[in-house]
C-alpha cells in the first residue's frame, strides 16, 4: 500500500502544503538514520521528525516498516480519510481507491495503537527526543557557563566551593528534582598562598621555571630552600641514590607517555610521581620535591594535583613545573654535569578542615522509587583556572541529563538520583560520605554511573561487573550505537562512585574522546572556552539515554558480589 501511495505522491496535483501526504509519502532517510550514520541533521523547526515506526501490517510474512511523522509527545500523525479520499480520486480506480483506503485505515489504526498519544513513547523515540533537544538547546553548555562564572575556582573548603554548593542546589531547584538536599561531607582547607617560586641556577645563569604548588604541599620555610637538584625517573633509581640524595632537591622528570593512544593510561603511568613524590623524596633525606607536570601538552603550564603525606615520613614540600621547564632542567644538569642548585619558595598552607556538601536531587521512579540509577560528577575543581573540562562538564552533563530525561516524558520506573560530589580532587570525602550515609539502601543502586573524563564527544561506557554486566546492557548499547554515541564495554567507573563498590553495586564510567583532556587537565588552561558546546551536548543525551534505559527497564542488572 505505501508504495502505491508513493506512486501517488509523483502526480503533478501532489502540493507541498498537504503535510499528511507529503508525510506518508516521504523518501527522505529517516532521521535517526541520518544520526547513527553520524551525519548531523538539523533539528526541525517543527519539533517533528520522520522515523522507521511499524505498521504492524503483515506483508509476505515480514512486518514492514513505514516513515509516519511523529509529534514531540511521540504520536503518529496519519493522514486523515478525507485525505486519503481526495489523493486517491486522482489516481485510482473507484474499486481499487476503497480497498487501499480500507487497508490504509487498518495501517493507521495500528500505528496508532503502536503510538498512542497518552500512553508511553518507545525508548528510541525519546532518545531521539533528547539528542535533538540537547543539541537544539545547547542546555549543557549554558549550565557549565553558569558554574564557571558563579564558581570558577571551587576547590572544596574554599569560598568558591561554598559557592558551588549553593549553585548546584538552585540549579536543582529550578530543574524540578525532587527530594533536594546538601548532605554533609567534612573537607580538608588548603590553600595556595600566593607565591610558587622556583629558579634553577648553573654556569652563573638563572633560569625561572613555571612552577605552581602540588594541592595538600606544606609550605617552604619563609625564606625558601635551595639545593643541588637530582633527577630521577623512578622511585627505583631514587631510592639506588642512597646517600647521595640526602639534603638534595629531588626533580621527578618522567614523561607522560603519549605513544599511548588512551591517555588515561599515559597519565596513570606518569602520576604517582606528583601523588608520593614528597613522601619518597623524603624517605631518602630529600628536603623537596619538584615534578614534571603530568600532562599530554608539551607546554609551559604546570598543572596541579593531589598529593599525600605519610603518618611517620618528614612532610618536605612540592610542585610541579610545566613541561618546557622540566626539559630546560634536565638540559642544564646534561650540560652542567649534574651541577645545578634550584631555589624553591612557596606559602602554600593546609588550615582546619571545614564542613561541605555533596548536591543530591533525584527524578522520583514511578514504578520502583526505591530503587536507584545514580549519575554522578564532582562538583570542586582545581583552583588554578574554571575546571570546565574537570568535572564542570560532568556537572553539566548530569543536570542536563536529568533535564532531558524529565523532558522526554513521563517519569522513568526507577529513581534517577543526581550527585554532584564534593572534595574528588583532594580527598575523596564526598564519595567516602555518599556511601556512608546511603549504606542501608546501596542493595537498591541499580547502577552508578560517573562523568569525570572531560567535555569531548562520547566513545563509550565502561562497566566496571564483568562481561555479563554488559551482556545484560546490550540494549543500552543498541540505542547508544543507533546514535553514534558509543557502546558499553568492559572497564570503568570513576572515583567517586568507587566507594559503591564493596556493597557490589555496577558502576560505570562515560569515556568521552580523551585525546585533549590532559592538555588542559588541572591546569590555568581548563577553561569553558575550550570546550565544544556540540561535543557537551553529546555526553549529556548519552548519559541521559544510559540512565533512563537503565531505570526504565523491565529488569534490574546483575550486581557483583559485595565485598
Ligand atoms: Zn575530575
Amino acid at each position: 500500500m505505501l508504495s502505491g501511495m508513493k506512486k501517488s505522491s509523483t502526480s503533478a496535483r501532489s502540493t507541498s502544503r498537504c503535510r499528511p501526504r507529503a508525510a506518508a509519502t516521504s523518501r527522505k532517510k529517516p532521521a535517526d538514520e541520518l544520526d547513527s550514520a553520524g551525519v548531523s541533521s538539523p533539528h526541525p523547526q517543527s519539533a517533528m521528525d520522520t522515523i522507521p515506526v511499524s505498521t504492524g501490517i503483515r506483508n509476505g510474512g515480514n512486518d514492514r516498516e513505514g516513515d509516519i511523522r511523529v509529534r514531540e509527545n511521540g504520536a503518529a500523525i496519519v493522514p486523515s480519510h478525507q485525505d486519503l479520499h481526495r489523493e486517491l480520486r486522482t489516481t485510482m480506480p473507484p474499486m481499487i481507491r476503497s480497498a487501499l483506503v480500507c487497508v490504509f485505515l487498518l495501517a493507521a489504526a495500528a500505528s496508532t495503537v503502536a503510538q498512542p498519544d497518552s500512553g508511553p513513547k518507545p525508548l528510541r523515540v525519546r532518545a531521539l527526543d533528547m539528542l535533538h533537544e540537547a543539541l537544539r538547546s545547547q542546555g549543557s553548555y549554558a549550565i557549565l557557563s553558569r558554574l564557571v562564572k558563579h564558581a570558577p575556582k571551587r576547590l572544596s573548603g574554599s569560598p568558591g566551593g561554598a559557592a558551588a554548593v549553593e549553585w548546584a542546589h538552585q540549579e536543582m531547584t529550578t530543574l524540578g528534582l525532587e527530594n533536594i538536599r546538601l548532605e554533609e561531607v567534612t573537607v580538608p582547607r588548603w590553600v595556595r598562598g600566593e607565591i610558587c617560586d622556583i629558579r634553577a641556577a648553573a654556569g652563573g645563569a638563572e633560569h625561572v621555571l613555571a612552577a605552581c604548588a602540588l594541592g595538600g604541599s606544606v609550605g617552604t620555610p619563609k625564606g625558601g630552600l635551595e639545593a643541588r637538584v637530582i633527577e630521577v625517573k623512578s622511585f627505583g633509581q631514587l631510592r639506588a641514590l642512597r646517600e647521595k640524595a640526602k639534603g638534595a632537591i629531588i626533580f621527578f622528570n618522567r614523561p607522560f607517555d603519549v605513544t599511548l593512544r588512551n591517555t588515561f593510561m599515559g597519565y596513570s603511568r606518569a602520576v604517582n610521581q606528583r601523588s608520593s613524590g614528597a613522601v619518597e623524596a623524603a624517605k631518602v633525606g630529600g628536603i623537596a620535591a619538584i615534578v614534571r607536570s603530568v600532562t599530554s601538552a608539551p607546554d609551559d603550564a604546570p598543572h596541579t594535583g593531589a598529593m599525600r603525606y605519610d603518618d611517620g615520613i618528614e612532610k618536605v614540600p612540592t610542585a610541579a613545573i610545566s613541561v618546557v621547564a622540566a626539559n630546560r632542567l634536565a638540559a642544564l644538569l646534561a650540560r652542567h654535569g649534574g651541577e645545578v642548585s634550584v631555589r624553591f619558595r612557596q606559602d602554600c598552607a593546609t588550615l582546619p578542615p571545614v564542613k561541605s556538601a555533596n548536591v543530591v536531587g533525584d527524578i522520583v521512579g514511578r514504578e520502583k522509587p526505591e530503587e536507584i540509577v545514580l549519575i554522578g560528577a564532582h562538583l570542586d575543581g582545581w583552583d588554578l583556572a574554571q575546571g570546565a573540562q574537570d568535572d564542570g562538564a560532568g556537572v553539566s552533563h548530569c543536570l542536563e541529563a536529568a533535564r532531558l530525561i524529565l523532558k522526554s516524558g513521563r517519569k522513568p520506573r526507577r529513581t534517577v538520583r543526581v550527585v554532584l560530589y564534593a572534595n574528588e580532587e583532594n580527598g575523596l570525602g564526598g564519595g567516602r560520605a555518599y556511601a556512608a550515609q546511603h549504606a542501608s539502601e546501596l542493595e537498591n543502586h541499580v547502577l552508578a554511573i560517573e562523568t569525570d573524563a572531560g567535555a569531548g564527544p562520547p566513545r563509550s561506557f565502561g562497566v566496571s561487573g564483568g562481561q555479563k554486566l554488559v551482556d545484560a546492557l546490550e540494549h543500552v548499547s543498541g540505542l547508544l550505537r543507533r546514535y553514534d554515541l558509543g557502546q558499553v564495554v568492559q572497564g570503568g567507573g570513576g572515583a567517586d562512585i568507587s566507594t559503591l563498590r564493596p556493597a557490589g553495586v555496577p558502576l560505570m564510567g562515560l569515556r568521552p574522546a580523551d585525546h585533549r583532556y590532559f592538555d588542559v587537565h588541572h591546569s590555568a588552561k581548563d577553561t569553558i572556552d575550550r570546550v565544544h558546546p556540540r561535543e557537551l551536548a553529546l555526553g549529556a543525551a548519552a548519559l541521559g539515554m544510559v540512565a533512563l534505559a537503565v531505570a526504565d527497564a523491565e529488569k534490574g542488572l546483575p550486581r557483583s558480589p559485595a565485598r
